[in-house]
């Protein structure tokens, strides 16, 4: 008999989106013309750069001859160009230091983060903020490092630390020790980015406390603020006891290209039952060769284009039409009266929804009055109710019209 792992029998139905979409189509039947405007999905929207498009062609041109054709990368880390150029461009500038083999590329943020857990132990305490991207609480409840979820939908066993106005969207240290410890600046859902100040006081706990942090700074190309770190190195120690997790996604809008990487500093340590320390890095190397065969030549020829001088520019002016779009929400809400956060150094625009009414409800009204989708809070937790995400991934038409509906119904 072929038994399942009953973990997975713990989660909770995929319902956020799926929950948008039925709501939208039974719109739509009723309203056939309907012009929706969609803010709401965290995908991007602008088409990649040209200079990326270039590089993919040559790189397809290059695999079809003898003599540039390329197979497995050598050491099952990443093409070394690609390597070089991330540290390069996206660390030493910040005063960072890394060896090469402490980068490994690989296909998505999602699967890094999704996949970090299974090097640590079963009974690590896990703190994660609420609201919050999914992945990081999904994958602790499939490896069996949570109990079952209560009618809020939180897992027993995690420790959820709520974000919300009272902390500016930042976790506070928790009261209880945890060992493995999700934090996401710049933030999705809310927004939210975290001072050099703030970091450090999570490096220090990590360091008393003999715990790691799993930092995804998926969104680090949003930061405009020059004050705030891009990178959790910025912070002295950090290299003891910090995971960072990088991706071209929303950088350069490889959502459908696929390619991202992850540091493991090789000072990192964590421990055995006995205490005794070990490094990760060699286990994490152990474990990405073992489970991951590279990212294609192709596209990781792709990648490292985004850090050519032409690419450069060119993904910064894709940055620039999502963040032009999220100061004009964020103005045309602060102007039409809602209390909003985000959308300064990040592509997310979180709003208080209005007299209190919950964050489904508000997506009712926005969809069946301004014909506008957006994505309610409490699908990011249960600290995520009464609030309400927009996205900047839109086109900026797109984006004034719907701000313009919005007012008109407020
Ligand atoms: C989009 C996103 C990612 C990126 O995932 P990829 O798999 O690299 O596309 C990672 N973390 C967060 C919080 C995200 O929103």
């Amino acid at each position: 008999m072929a038994t399942i792992n009953e973990n997975f029998l713990k989660l909770q139905a995929g319902y956020l989106f799926p929950e948008i979409s039925r709501r939208i189509r039974a719109f739509k039947e009723k309203n056939p013309d309907a012009d929706i405007i969609s803010m709401g999905i965290g995908d991007v929207t602008q088409p990649l750069a040209p200079a990326v498009i270039e590089a993919m062609h040559k790189a397809v041109d290059q695999m079809g001859h003898k003599k540039t054709f390329r197979g497995y990368d050598d050491d099952g880390l990443g093409y070394e160009f690609l390597r070089k150029a991330i540290n390069e461009n996206d660390f030493k500038p910040r005063g960072v230091e890394l060896e090469l083999d402490e980068i490994f590329v690989s296909d998505g943020a999602k699967s890094d983060t999704a996949n970090i857990q299974e090097i640590f132990g079963q009974d690590n305490v896990v703190a994660i903020p609420d609201p919050v991207y999914p992945v990081y609480v999904d994958s602790n409840v499939m490896a069996g490092r949570t109990g079952r979820a209560n009618q809020n939908g939180q897992y027993g066993r995690i420790v959820y630390m709520p974000c919300d106005e009272r902390n500016n969207f930042v976790p506070e240290l928790p009261n209880e020790k945890v060992d493995l410890i999700y934090l996401c600046f710049p933030n999705n859902p809310t927004g939210a980015v975290a001072t050099a100040g703030q970091l450090k006081k999570w490096v220090d706990y990590a360091r008393r406390n003999r715990a790691v942090i799993l930092f995804d700074a998926a969104y680090e190309r949003f930061i405009t603020d020059p004050d705030i770190p891009h990178s959790i190195y910025e912070i002295d120690g950090a290299e003891e006891v910090a995971i960072e997790f990088r991706s071209f996604s929303k950088t350069a809008g490889f959502t459908g290209v696929r390619c991202a990487f992850t540091i493991v500093p090789k000072r990192l340590k964590a421990y055995k039952k006995d205490g005794a320390a070990v490094e990760v890095h060699p286990i994490w190397t152990r474990r990405h060769r073992t489970k991951f065969n590279g990212v294609s030549y192709i596209t990781q020829a792709g990648a490292a284009a985004v850090y050519s001088p032409e690419g450069k520019k060119q993904v910064r002016r894709i940055i620039d039409i999502y963040m032009d779009n999220a100061k004009f929400i964020r103005e045309a809400l602060g102007e039409i009266g809602y209390t909003v956060y985000g959308g300064v150094n990040a592509p997310y625009i979180w709003l208080k929804t209005p007299d209190g009414i919950s964050s489904w409800e508000f997506f009712d009204i926005l969809l069946s009055k301004a014909n506008v989708v957006g994505t309610p809070g409490a699908g990011f937790g249960s600290a995520g109710e009464g609030y309400f995400r927009l996205t900047a991934f839109a086109q900026p038409e797109s984006v004034k019209k719907a701000m313009e509906r919005i007012k008109v119904i407020s």
